[in-house]
């Protein structure tokens, strides 16, 4: 611990943002970054407790107070390497994690806790702008050949993983570029995409091999790549999306974020996309679904030039503050407002859409709700009702759905002969990663299920060191909790 009194003296100080009607305009990010002594002042308020419960906060076990003191000392190459020992790819999780670590860290018991994640990022971009990011390629390869079916964070982070234990990854792609979610479903205003492009370049130069454009259990059949390669990691993510059963739901204008998002993605990298296109320029957009998704719907809509956006959430509003019944260190659900509700969104909670409403063209024109609230049943889930007589109709020539995931989709499951879940995601323990099938293993979102890039990096690296154990006997590769300081 750098400075022992350090917490007492600075109060937690966060980067700050470009002015909305500038950030607007464009689709880059808009983050101002702190000064090299106001992050040390941020690293110094971390207070190295005895138990760290920012390392169980975190899916990573990130080694946070290792990193904190380094970055006070002005030691920024010695936190690039700690940060690296459990991630792989901090400049992602640097910019999008919500932080759990930060609900966990213990001066949030009573203060601000320390500003984590802000550090993180700071280090990663320290260490790319000097050049201390460099290709590590395996100093001997094993003749084992490893298939990664998707290239997001789990597929990235295990073929990072699985190539430094020696052997030769291929990453198969269906899209046109790497990067899953990263590339396609987040905007570009809360990650540029060259973040993703430098990272790439390494992990090629490490010897990774992508192949991009090959739907597997489409182009090539998942039995194939059983006969090709030693084992097959399964990283498809859960793309199923949620519907929205109501009337009117086929109506031009009722569009799935995930048709939206990624188009304007496409746009803005100059990628030629298929369809129609979609513009929320002049329009009433209405996002229904009010998580992250939800959020870069209002965030692209307000770009395009929404005359006016509303976000719907069935959940009622939370507090801003820890809700009781929710202690640290766990995560609470708390309001978070992101940058983008700050574009000027309005937000209504504990509301339910029950119909769209189209013109004589079949073009949606407005949509009616009704307030909803849940009533708890002892011994059961909360069912949700309706408020009677609170029914309303909105201007809606947009409508975006944003209501999250179902699970993973079927075709390789269905060649390979796999096992589902209850919840429809490949079904695999957290403590090997493996399916049914003898070799072939399945991480991220298509074993958990909708959730964040940490635990897709997370499920990435744990499952590399579980198919390197397969392959080989035993494997040295890191599993969350070593917790061992690498040599420095
Ligand atoms: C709009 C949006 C915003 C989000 N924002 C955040 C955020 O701010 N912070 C956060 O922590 N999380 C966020 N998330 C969640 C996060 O992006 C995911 O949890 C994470 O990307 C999951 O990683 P993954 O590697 O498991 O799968 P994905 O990122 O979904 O990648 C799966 C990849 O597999 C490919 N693939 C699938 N099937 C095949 C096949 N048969 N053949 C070849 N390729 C295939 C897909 O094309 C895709 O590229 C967001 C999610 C969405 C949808």
């Amino acid at each position: 611990m750098g400075k022992t009194t350090g917490f007492m003296e600075f109060d937690r100080k966060d980067e700050t943002y470009a002015p909305v009607k500038e950030r607007i305009k464009n689709y880059k990010e808009f983050t101002i970054p702190l000064k090299e002594k106001e992050l040390k002042n941020q690293g110094a308020r971390c207070m190295d407790c005895g138990i760290p419960f920012c390392h169980s906060g975190c899916p990573l076990g990130n080694l946070i107070p290792d990193f904190n003191d380094a970055v006070y000392q002005g030691k920024w190459e010695k936190a690039t390497k700690i940060l690296h020992s459990t991630n792989n790819f901090p400049e992602f999780t640097g910019r999008l994690c919500p932080a759990p670590c930060e609900e966990a860290c213990v001066l949030g018991i009573n203060e601000d806790p320390v500003s984590i994640e802000n550090i993180e990022k700071n280090i990663v971009e320290t260490a790319f702008k000097n050049g201390w990011i460099t290709p590590e390629p395996p100093i001997v390869r094993t003749g084992k050949e490893i298939a990664v079916i998707g290239s997001g964070p789990a597929g990235l982070a295990a073929a990072q993983q699985l190539n430094r234990a020696g052997h030769l990854v291929t990453v198969f792609e269906r899209d046109e570029k790497v990067g899953g979610l990263l590339r396609y479903g987040i905007p570009d205003f809360k990650m540029e995409k060259n973040v993703i492009d430098r990272r790439l370049e390494i992990m090629e130069k490490e010897g990774i091999i992508f192949k991009t454009g090959v739907h597997v259990g489409v182009d090539v059949n998942a039995t194939e790549l059983q006969d090709q390669f030693d084992a097959i990691l399964l990283c498809g993510g859960a793309t199923v999306r949620r519907k929205l059963p109501i009337p009117g739901a086929d109506l031009k204008g009722v569009v799935q974020a995930m048709d939206f998002l990624p188009q304007n993605n496409r746009k803005v990298d100059g990628i030629p996309f298929e369809g129609e296109e979609l513009n929320a320029k002049g329009k009433h957009v209405i996002v229904i679904g009010g998580g992250d998704t939800g959020s870069d719907c209002i965030g692209t809509s307000i770009r395009h030039g929404a005359v006016s956006v509303t976000n719907f959430e069935i959940m009622p509003k939370s507090t801003p503050e820890r809700p009781e019944g929710q202690p640290w260190p766990f995560w609470p659900m708390r309001l978070r407002t992101s940058s983008s509700h700050k574009e000027g969104a309005e937000r209504v909670f504990s509301i339910s859409t029950k119909k769209f409403i189209g013109d004589e063209k079949g073009t949606l024109k407005s949509l009616v709700t009704a307030e909803v609230f849940w009533e708890k049943v002892p011994g059961k889930r909360p069912v949700l009702k309706e408020v009677e007589g609170t029914e309303k109709e909105w201007e809606c020539d947009l409508a975006l759905l944003a209501l999250g995931f179902t699970g993973s989709e079927t075709s390789i499951a269905e060649q390979l002969g796999l096992e589902m879940d209850a919840r429809t995601n490949i079904n695999a323990s957290v403590m090997d990663y493996k399916t049914n099938v003898p070799g072939v293993f399945v991480a991220g979102d298509q074993r958990r299920g909708q959730s964040l890039i940490v635990w897709a990096i997370s499920e990435g690296r744990q499952a590399a060191h579980h198919v390197d154990s397969y392959i080989m006997g035993a494997s040295d590769l890191p599993l969350k909790g070593d917790g061992d300081l690498p040599r420095l």
